[in-house]
């Protein structure tokens, strides 16, 4: 067992965090408030690798581990969560469902732009029906002989205004419940396509969420992803890697809030001496810290786990479980360490409680985590 980092996973953990510090900082704050996604950004992220992180080079990816997908993950999201977002749902639910499951004409269409960053992607599994029960797709792709009729709506879609490419699960024969559901990937342009209003959010509201319409959309035969029939395996398998990028983000939230509360408590002063020597508060400390280093092994051993190809189905689950919990409390105390200063915008820490609810609600909401992992345990 070896706890230290490569010295390729410390190079990218520095270039991570000098772009979070640089680049995503200074406007963090302004585009909570205004909800603006972070396009120039995200840009610059592409040119660095981290929008195919994981992808095979040969198209266009940076061929890194899923380690190194995490820390890049937790360092992004100590600055600014919905950055981390845009560059998760990127990596580990469009890149890599199509680097996985995808064939080569596809690969070389559609994924040699997304990893590049040439290209944005979305996930489109939600609908107003269809959360947690993932099952009741009501979206339709009816088979017209040479192209699918595709027609209903998603909702909560991540990237729902800004991608370019959707991979949009759908209902293909209903008698065939979820052994009848296909994945397709659908470019915005096409006819019959709508990208309705965006979600005014509680957090993460740097990242743009939409209800997307789709209206007798023609998909061609070929933007199929694998077999007939392997669209909810496909949701599934590519979900759980998401959860590993979801963990990391939640981690990174907790990190970011537990170092300003540290930093805030070394300064400010109280009943003549600075805050953290009152033990109150260095014992919360003590606590977010200890608390931080649990979930940080399961996101690490999860992302392990992928890449020594183990089954990581319910490690990442209990990943995204224990840090989003984490990130959850971290944050709410880090506000406590900062008085009244915690609870106004300047000093970040509001942001991040408020960022840090999304972890347990999306990919799965923590209930559903319990679902996986309980299977997962009554199976074996
Ligand atoms: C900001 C944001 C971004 C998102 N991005 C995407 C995206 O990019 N792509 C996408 O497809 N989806 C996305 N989602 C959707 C997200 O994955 C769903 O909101 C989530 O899966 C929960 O579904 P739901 O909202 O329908 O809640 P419901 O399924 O209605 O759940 C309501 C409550 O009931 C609980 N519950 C439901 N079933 C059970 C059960 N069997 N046992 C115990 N408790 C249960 C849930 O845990 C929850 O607490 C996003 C959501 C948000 C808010």
């Amino acid at each position: 067992m070896d706890f230290n980092l490569s010295e390729e996973h410390l190079m990218i953990r520095d270039a991570a965090r000098d772009f979070a510090r640089t680049e995503l900082l200074p406007g963090v704050i302004e585009r909570d408030n205004k909800q603006e996604f972070p396009a120039e950004q995200v840009k610059k992220m592409g040119e660095l690798g981290f929008m195919g992180l994981m992808v095979d080079p040969k198209y266009g990816g940076s061929g890194m581990d899923a380690i190194s997908y995490v820390i890049v993950m937790e360092e992004l999201s100590k600055v600014d969560a919905s950055a981390s977002v845009i560059v998760s749902v990127n990596n580990s639910l469009v890149c890599y469902g199509l680097e996985t499951y995808g064939n080569e004409e596809q690969k070389e269409k559609y994924l040699t732009k997304l990893a590049t960053g040439e290209a944005l992607g979305a996930f489109c599994l939600s609908e107003p029906e269809a959360g947690s029960d993932a099952t009741s797709q009501q979206t339709t792709a009816i088979d017209m002989g040479d192209h699918y009729l595709l027609n209903g709506t998603k909702n909560w879609i991540t990237n729902g205004g800004s991608a370019d490419y959707y991979l949009v699960i759908a209902q293909t024969d209903r008698e065939k419940g979820h052994k009848g559901i296909n994945a397709f990937i659908v470019e915005k342009t096409w006819e019959g396509f709508e990208i309705g209003p965006k979600e005014d959010k509680l957090g993460i509201r740097g990242s743009d969420t939409h209800t997307l319409n789709f209206n007798d959309v023609k998909v061609p035969k070929e933007n199929r992803i694998g077999e007939d029939g392997f669209g909810f395996k496909f949701a599934m398998k590519t979900l759980s890697g998401g959860r590993i990028g979801i963990a990391a983000q939640a981690l990174g939230i907790a990190q970011g809030a537990y170092e300003l509360a540290r930093d805030y408590s070394k300064i400010r002063k109280a009943f003549g001496t600075e805050i953290c020597n009152h033990q109150a508060i260095a014992f919360k400390l003590a606590d977010m810290h200890l608390e931080i280093e649990a979930a940080r092994h399961l996101v690490m051993k999860s992302a392990w786990e992928k890449d020594n190809g183990i089954n990581y189905d319910m490690s990442s689950a209990m990943a995204k479980l224990k840090a989003s919990k984490v990130a959850m409390e971290v944050s709410v105390e880090a506000v406590q360490v900062h008085g009244g200063n915690g609870f106004v915008k300047e000093y970040h820490v509001e942001r991040m409680m408020r960022d840090a609810k999304i972890t347990q609600i999306y990919e799965g909401t923590s209930e559903v985590q319990k679902i996986v992992i309980s299977r997962s345990l009554l199976r074996d």
